[in-house]
């Protein structure tokens, strides 16, 4: 099939690159001309693992094509995707101005019958905005189609090749049939693919995202009463994990939830709440528990530090949002470093991908060092933020070695509290 996706983000780039996999031609969209020049010359924007390989080989075999004209994306495909972000706005629901942006582009350039497919995450009702403004500029028919996407940034690749369902919201038998036919080669084993009416499909990805978001605060919670009453979180986390009803994912307690999707999506179900007449009480409690993990874990540290912060230097292994990727939008590290920086402490930093987005985004105002075992020389403690598998069994003797003085505060558990202590550690996790 002849595909377009607009907007070769994290998303976008993946998508495309998995539709090329599958024979599909992709033409590639995007507004950010230095982002197509780079990839046009084998630059790939973003770290996620097996893009690159994949995106060079379908480009080779002219699978791929990479333009800043959306009127050549528009002509030479039945599919269009749009895969643009959808930050958040100060009141707390998603700016579409993007999706929208990209819709009346459509318009202006649509000349015969073309499928529409928002992959973006965007608010209830937003197929009914697109869909009016397309049709208030032309008379081409067209289709719309709601697809949120569900991939994992650090494991986007296998999320879109294998997906653990596929979730098509149209009115439309014809289209639910096309798009059968794009996803089949995704679920050979079984269907996997569910249709639903285009409102269902526009709420199932936020209400997606707010249940894992509420799995995560919900063990930040109860690490917080683990704190208090001497329980060890870790031990509650299998305990519960276990339970079949429950299982084990999404239950790690930590500095709490961030990244470019959970935050912002779980702030516009409130807003899309509210502007619906319905009070989102858990999903409020959500982010309140978020945003009281993030402050508690970075007292711990400002407390240690009390009245000797100007003097205090501290290492920071991990400034991305999680593993295996370099985005850093909202990451819990990088709002715990602006308190560490506000109180007058340096930051030595080391992580192996999000260093250079990190640097950018806090200003130039931490040194980046090449390794973690660069960054602890001469600094006062160690603060873990990202659970990159590096991270995970390190030498402690050389850790103690380089510190001033050998504390951890390790906001992702990853070490057996005894262990370390008993090299000599003071050592401070997350609810144990
Ligand atoms: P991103 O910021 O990485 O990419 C967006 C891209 O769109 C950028 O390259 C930008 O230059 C381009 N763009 C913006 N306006 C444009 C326009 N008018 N015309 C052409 N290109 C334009 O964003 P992302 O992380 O890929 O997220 C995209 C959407 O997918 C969001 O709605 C997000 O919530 C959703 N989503 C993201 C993830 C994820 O893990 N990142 C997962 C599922 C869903």
């Amino acid at each position: 099939m002849k595909i377009c996706v607009v907007g070769v983000g994290y998303v976008g780039l993946v998508t495309a690159a998995c539709l090329a996999e599958a024979g599909n031609k992709v033409t590639c969209v995007d507004n950010n001309s230095d982002k197509i020049e780079g990839l046009k010359n084998g630059v790939i924007p973003i770290y996620e693992p097996g893009l690159t390989e994949m995106v060079k080989r379908n480009d080779k075999l002219g699978r791929l094509i990479f333009t800043t004209d959306l009127k050549q994306g528009v002509d030479d495909s039945l599919i269009i995707f749009i895969g643009v972000g959808t930050p958040s706005a100060p009141d707390g629901s998603a700016d579409i101005s993007a999706v929208l942006a990209v819709a009346d582009g459509i318009a202006q350039n649509i000349t015969d019958y073309r499928i529409i497919v928002t992959k973006s995450t965007v608010p209830i009702g937003t197929h009914k905005k697109v869909i009016d403004l397309i049709k208030s500029k032309t008379n081409t028919p067209f289709d719309y189609v709601s697809n949120p996407e569900f991939l994992r940034e650090g494991s986007a690749i296998d999320d879109y090749m294998r997906p653990e369902r596929i979730i098509v919201g149209t009115e439309n038998p014809a289209v639910r049939e096309i798009m059968k036919q794009l996803y089949d080669p995704f679920m050979r084993k079984s269907n996997r693919i569910l249709f639903m009416h285009t409102v269902s499909a526009e709420l199932a990805k936020y209400a997606a995202n707010a249940m894992l978001a509420t799995r995560i605060s919900f063990m930040n919670e109860i690490s917080a009463l683990c704190d208090q009453i001497g329980a060890d979180v870790e031990l509650i986390r299998q305990g519960i994990g276990t339970d079949s009803r429950i299982g084990p994912s999404f239950l790690f307690p930590g500095v709490g939830f961030g990244g470019s999707c959970l935050p912002k999506d779980v702030r516009a179900l409130v807003h899309t709440g509210a502007e619906n007449g319905v009070n989102m009480a858990l999903v409020k409690a959500v982010l309140e528990v978020n945003s009281a993990q993030q402050e508690r874990f970075t007292k711990r540290v400002t407390d240690y530090f009390a009245g000797r912060e100007a003097d205090a230097t501290l290492a920071v292994w991990g400034l991305a949002f999680k593993a295996k990727t370099d985005d850093v939008r909202e990451s819990p590290a990088l709002n715990c470093i602006k308190k560490f920086l506000d109180c007058g402490m340096k930051v030595k930093a080391y992580d192996p991908e999000a260093g250079p987005p990190a640097v950018e985004a806090l200003n130039g105002k931490i040194e980046l060092c090449q390794n973690g075992y660069d960054a602890l020389e001469g600094s006062d403690a160690l603060v873990i933020f990202t659970e990159w598998q590096e991270f995970r069994n390190p030498d402690l003797e050389a850790i103690a070695v380089r510190l001033n003085k050998p504390v951890i505060f390790d906001g992702k558990n990853l070490f057996d509290p005894q262990n370390v202590q008993k090299a000599g550690f003071e050592y401070y996790s997350v609810g144990r």
